[in-house]
């Protein structure tokens, strides 16, 4: 295991058998999370021999920022180069105050709800959407990452350090308030590595992220979604992309749905252990003359009837490789009326920066060719 996606009792277990005394595990464990340093050359309170033994055990920085975009709206998007040269996105989002506005957006499932800081005015909270995998294998048509197909699972180092690395590109007066994983790739189909990276950035001597913050964005990974309610108790946010109230539309935009059909997932998700007062976020892509018409709105009205939940809707972004689009603005406007007339929570989310392509998966495919303005910091 890289020693970046250590917690702190492995680190205890691995410099005890080098016979370090007990307070370093912790000591370096704040240094690489709480402090984000990664080379243990600038760890300046360590003795030189711990120093040099962390650098062979290999420790050592996992990636490096390749490109930085900002858009008009001030959401950063970072294109991050690993080890083996692929790359990866991560998108940086302030919180913009005013109606409509889509501020921590789809973090916000149970933030928003149970908000206990206002006395922080000044702040601007910036949510991180980090990746999970190099591209993603579950083939969704509308989404850039499913097309691409899978290229490799990250290692839960590489799911930490981008927080990390977001964290020390946040600019004077920001501060980092809520996690989402619904970059590249399916977080609960790279389950362990997920799960390690959430323990790590929930830890109260690293980054120390409350879970309620952090939310986990899934296609419907039936038997993970409750592994992951078993693990955490269902403190970690969920999120779950429906896209469709009925098998047919589901599994043509989402071939997983064959696998974990509608009924599954959906009990799946009332019997998820969610705290009091929390919700589940629907996530429904809106596609052009796919799933985009008021019948479907009613359908999704009736199954999601007894669940906790907010409904997102996301008009879709065109992606290069596909035919499909959002629906015109009176659709959307039309869909959404169906449901919030049903007595939900439900948010129109244009996605943000996209001027930067901002969508799932479009930066890091594009490589890091400068396609619009761009700023490099
Ligand atoms: N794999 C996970 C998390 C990453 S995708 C999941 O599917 O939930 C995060 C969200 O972006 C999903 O809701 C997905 O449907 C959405 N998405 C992907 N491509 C999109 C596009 N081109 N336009 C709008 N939303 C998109
Ligand atoms: Fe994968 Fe999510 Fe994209 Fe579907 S929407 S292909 S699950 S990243």
């Amino acid at each position: 295991m890289h020693p970046v996606a250590r917690l702190p009792e492995e680190w205890s277990a691995a410099l005890a058998a080098q016979g370090e005394r007990a307070f370093r595990a912790l000591q370096v464990f704040r240094w690489i999370h709480a402090k984000g340093e990664l080379d243990p050359a600038r760890m300046s309170d360590l003795p030189p021999a711990l120093r040099a033994s962390l650098a062979t055990g290999g420790l050592a920085p996992v990636l490096s920022v390749a490109d930085v975009r900002r858009a008009t709206d001030g959401t950063r998007k970072v294109l991050f180069r690993l080890h083996d040269g692929l790359t990866i996105e991560s998108v940086l989002i302030p919180s913009v105050s005013g109606p409509g506005s889509a501020a921590s957006d789809d973090a916000d499932a149970a933030a928003a709800e149970d908000d206990d800081d206002a006395a922080l005015p000044e702040r601007v909270r910036v949510t991180q959407c980090i990746s999970t995998q190099v591209g993603c294998a579950m083939g969704c048509v509308f989404c850039a990452s499913g097309v691409a197909g899978l290229k490799r699972n990250l290692g839960p180092e590489e799911i930490v350090a981008q927080v990390l690395a977001g964290r020390a590109a946040l600019e004077p007066g920001e501060e980092l308030r809520n996690v989402v994983l619904m970059g590249m790739g399916e977080p609960l189909h790279n389950y362990d590595a997920t799960a390690r990276a959430l323990r790590l950035l929930v830890h109260g001597q690293g980054v120390g992220l409350s879970t309620r913050r952090v939310t986990v964005s899934t296609s419907g990974l039936v038997p993970e979604i409750e592994r992951l309610g078993r693990d955490f108790g269902g403190q970690i946010g969920l999120a779950v992309s429906l896209h469709a109230a009925d098998d047919e539309t589901r599994t043509r935009l989402m071939p997983i749905n064959r696998k974990y059909p509608l009924g599954d997932l959906l009990e799946a998700l009332r019997a998820y252990p969610l705290p009091a007062r929390r919700r589940i976020t629907i996530e429904y892509t809106l596609v052009a003359g796919s799933n985009d018409d008021v019948a479907g709105a009613k359908r999704l009205a009736r199954v999601l009837r007894g669940i906790p939940v907010k409904i997102n809707l996301i008009p879709m972004n065109p992606i290069d490789a596909s035919t499909l689009g959002p629906p015109a603005s009176g659709g959307v406007e039309a869909f959404q009326r169906v449901l919030l007339d049903a007595g939900y929570s439900c948010f129109v989310r244009r996605r943000r920066g996209d001027d930067v392509s901002a969508a799932c998966g479009q930066l890091a495919l594009l490589g890091a060719k400068p396609r619009v303005r761009v700023d490099r910091s």
